[in-house]
């Protein structure tokens, strides 16, 4: 291998970080940041396009006709994220979801699908692959993912009420064609799905019930996420979020059927806590990210759709890789930057909120992936 040194270049005006590709970091399958976290998720945002304008995530007047989204000569190509994927999984990646803006806007994302599932792992494990969706063209696109060898999905539902879900959609997007979409996943075998719904104080926590009851009887798992002071359009303010343990106890106290009992994680890093209702119906998990950090157990790292890589969600800068893929940078070069950007990682943004002052300029979560 040569010795040279390969800049990774951090958004923003930041200096370059000079990286010496002659110390090399193999790829073992096990990759540790500075606070002792294995990299083991990875999520890729390939679009920074979006067809709802979800209050808490585009809200309409900042991302207008004159927003400046990426062009299209700045995304990664398949081939690109694919290379990625492969090195980041030869470092211990085990999971990977594609994400956005709205993923499943970018075109023939069932061929990526297709190119990721043949990835082999190092153990030989199959990659555990999937998708967050707002469920709008999930009824359209199902079958293809399936068939290129996605596993399953999550989609995104903030109300059962379609007044309220298109008030927070803001592009008058009815809630029969998000359900229709859940439907036919679920015929297809893209389970276990789980279904998010981000819960804005005043917009639509009158619906946690209504939805705990529509999927408590359902094979798919409700998950309620507090909403988040990610990026810097959403107007983010702490009166807004209603926290998981109010969900909780608000659906215990609404009725006797509804009585929830606490379980175990599946896995150490698993972001929802979990329950499941005593009675014997289906499990409702809670995202508690902004009142209850989970950064000690957090192992995943983004990639933008125009090539970033970012080790926190609240990250104020990204690693440019996309100039070391377009260069002559090898394999070998690559996998090494990798592994720098994860070993120098020291982020835990929602242990320290409120400590410390918050990047100046915080990334989107429609550019960087949910
Ligand atoms: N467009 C897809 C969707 O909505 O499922 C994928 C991308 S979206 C950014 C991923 C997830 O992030 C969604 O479940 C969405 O509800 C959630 N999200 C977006 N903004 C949020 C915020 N401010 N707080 C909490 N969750 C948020
Ligand atoms: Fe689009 Fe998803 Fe953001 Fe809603 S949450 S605006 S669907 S990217
Ligand atoms: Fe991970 Fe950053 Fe979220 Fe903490 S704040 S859980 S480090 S993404």
């Amino acid at each position: 291998m040569t010795s040279r040194f390969i800049p990774i270049h951090p958004q923003n005006d930041s200096p370059l970080l000079s990286l010496r590709s002659d110390i090399h970091t193999p790829a073992r399958g096990i990759l540790m940041d500075r606070l002792q976290r294995p990299l083991r998720d990875l999520r890729i945002s390939v679009t920074d396009r979006c067809n709802f304008r979800c209050v808490y995530c585009m809200p309409s007047a900042v991302f207008d006709q004159n927003y400046p989204y990426l062009p299209h000569k700045d995304l990664l190509t398949f081939e690109e994220i694919t290379r990625l994927a492969r090195l980041l999984v030869a470092h211990g990646v085990t999971k990977i979801r594609l994400t956005g803006g709205e993923p499943l806007l970018r075109k023939n994302l069932d061929r990526l699908v297709g190119m990721l599932r043949q990835i082999d792992t190092p153990d030989g494990t199959p990659l555990d692959l999937t998708l967050t969706t707002n469920g709008a063209l999930l009824a359209q696109k199902a079958q293809q993912l399936k068939d290129a060898g996605l596993n399953r999905v999550t989609v995104s539902l903030d109300a059962l009420d379609d007044a309220v879900f298109k008030k927070m959609n803001d592009v008058d997007f009815s809630v029969s064609e998000v359900l229709n979409g859940i439907d036919v996943a679920h015929q297809i075998g893209l389970g276990p799905i789980k279904i998010n719904m981000v819960v804005k104080a005043g917009m639509n926590e009158h619906q946690i019930i209504p939805m705990a009851r529509h999927f408590k009887t359902s094979p798919h798992i409700l998950r309620f996420i507090e909403y988040m002071d990610v990026g810097d359009s959403n107007g983010w303010q702490m009166d807004d979020v209603i926290s998981s343990q109010q969900i909780i106890h608000q659906i215990s106290q609404s009725s006797p059927d509804m009585q929830l009992v606490a379980l175990e994680p599946n896995y150490r890093s698993e972001t929802a806590q979990r329950w499941r209702y005593r009675d014997g119906g289906g499990e409702v998990g809670v995202i508690s990210s902004v009142t209850q950090s989970f950064c000690r157990d957090c192992t995943r790292l983004r990639l933008s759709t125009e090539g970033k890589l970012y080790t926190c969600l609240f990250a104020g800068h990204g690693h440019e890789i996309r100039a070391l893929l377009r260069g002559n940078a090898d394999d070998a070069d690559i996998s090494n930057a990798l592994a720098y950007v994860w070993q120098m990682r020291g982020d835990r943004y929602s242990e320290l909120r409120g400590q410390q002052n918050s990047p100046t300029k915080k990334v989107e979560m429609s550019y960087i992936g949910g």
